[in-house]
């Protein structure tokens, strides 16, 4: 029941202006800073009833009209035609009531909340948006040597005057966190959208999508950092690459050729999870980087993943089949550079793959 009731009130404040490319947010902090203010008025007028004589009953008044008015009118005109009127009353209504009731009054502290705004709503450039708020600042100076000339027309007690504060200072502090909650709940949540989507889209860049390991682009820069002494005491690594997959591909078709590269990339990863860094590096080659192990620390993993990997049993309509793979492996010497170290591991697969495959030349 009170949900539904405020659910309603909601509804009303956020209905479109039936506009097209109007910002919702906008209109909908401007018709809370109209209620705000209507609010304001009311409460300022049981204040002063007991001293109002005619022309201040009348200012009170037309000015609750005049909000009023350009709230309802919020419904049916384009967002900037309201933001002009909510600007050029508000600033009416403080010049006739700091004149009327006295700097006391605390109604040019709503100048503040129109700097906020225009620094908030995404009409007009920066250029006029600073001379804007430099004329609403010229404008609340004037307003207080304006002041000083003349006294006020009616001018309250002490306990009168008090709660005119507190209300004063209650509506402005709403008014002003209104215009900031709005607009930066949408710029932090766009924000943490931004981070996220960058951290997604960096992880892309460096992973293949076949298989879900790390692409060459990654394993290159990987590699720049890695094999450099200030990171590593030593390291080795090795290029690998499947025996006969063309064959595969050309008896199973394409789809079980991508499927034996993702099981055997599931297999690299889950065996050697945290040893090594792995890296898809071609078709079906494969890049592997042990650091801080030496060359028989890795001959040691590898001889156990080439085991593994033979014994993978792919089913299919034609039966069952399984696959091998040879390797290549090399200890860096941290002297020469990572294309020579990648040359010299491609070279010793290279002999592999002349002397039978599925076995590791060190
Ligand atoms: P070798 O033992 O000498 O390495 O023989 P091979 O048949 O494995 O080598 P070859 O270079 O002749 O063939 C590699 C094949 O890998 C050819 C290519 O179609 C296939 N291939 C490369 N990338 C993919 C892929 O992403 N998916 C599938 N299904 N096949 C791929
Ligand atoms: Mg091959
Ligand atoms: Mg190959």
């Amino acid at each position: 029941m009170t949900f539904s009731f405020f659910q309603k009130i909601k509804n009303f404040i956020c209905k479109d202006t039936g506009k097209k490319n109007e910002s919702r947010k906008l209109i909908v902090v401007i018709r809370i800073l109209l209620l705000s203010m209507l609010f304001y008025i009311a409460i300022n007028s049981i204040i002063y009833i007991s001293i109002l004589n005619n022309s201040g009953i009348a200012i009170m008044l037309a000015s609750f009209a005049i909000f009023l008015l350009i709230f309802i009118l919020s419904y049916r005109q384009k967002t900037s035609i309201t933001l002009l009127y909510l600007n050029a009353c508000t600033l009416l209504w403080t010049y006739v009531n700091v004149s009327y009731f006295g700097w006391n009054t605390g109604v040019q502290h709503f100048i503040v909340v129109l700097l906020v705004l225009c620094f908030f709503s995404a009409y007009s450039q920066y250029r006029k948006k600073f001379f804007y708020a430099t004329a609403l600042c010229v404008f609340r100076i004037y307003l207080y040597f304006h002041c000083q000339d003349r006294a006020a027309v009616v001018t309250l007690d002490s306990s009168s005057n008090n709660i005119l504060q507190l209300i004063n200072t209650l509506v402005i502090f709403w008014c002003i966190s209104v215009i900031a909650y709005i607009f930066s709940k949408d710029s932090q949540n766009l924000e943490s959208k931004l981070v996220e989507y960058n951290t997604q889209l960096i992880s892309q860049a460096n992973t293949d999508a076949l298989t879900g390991l790390y692409n060459r682009r990654k394993a290159q820069e990987y590699m720049a950092e890695i094999l450099n002494p200030a990171n590593a005491s030593c390291a080795s690594i090795c290029i690998c690459d499947i025996d006969f997959f063309k064959n595969v591909n050309d008896k199973y078709g394409h789809d079980m050729g991508d499927m034996v590269l993702q099981k055997i990339s599931h297999t690299m990863k889950t065996f050697l999870n945290g040893k090594c860094f792995i890296a898809r590096w071609g078709g079906e080659e494969f890049l592997l980087v042990f650091p801080n192990s030496n060359g028989d620390e890795a001959h040691f993993l590898l001889e156990q993943l080439r085991s593994k990997i033979k014994a993978l049993q792919f089913d299919t309509r034609q039966g069952t089949f399984s696959i091998s793979m040879t390797f290549g492996l090399t200890e860096y010497d941290f002297h020469t550079d990572i294309d020579s170290i990648i040359k010299e591991a491609d070279e010793k697969l290279y002999m592999g793959k002349e002397h039978g495959r599925d076995q590791i030349v060190f």
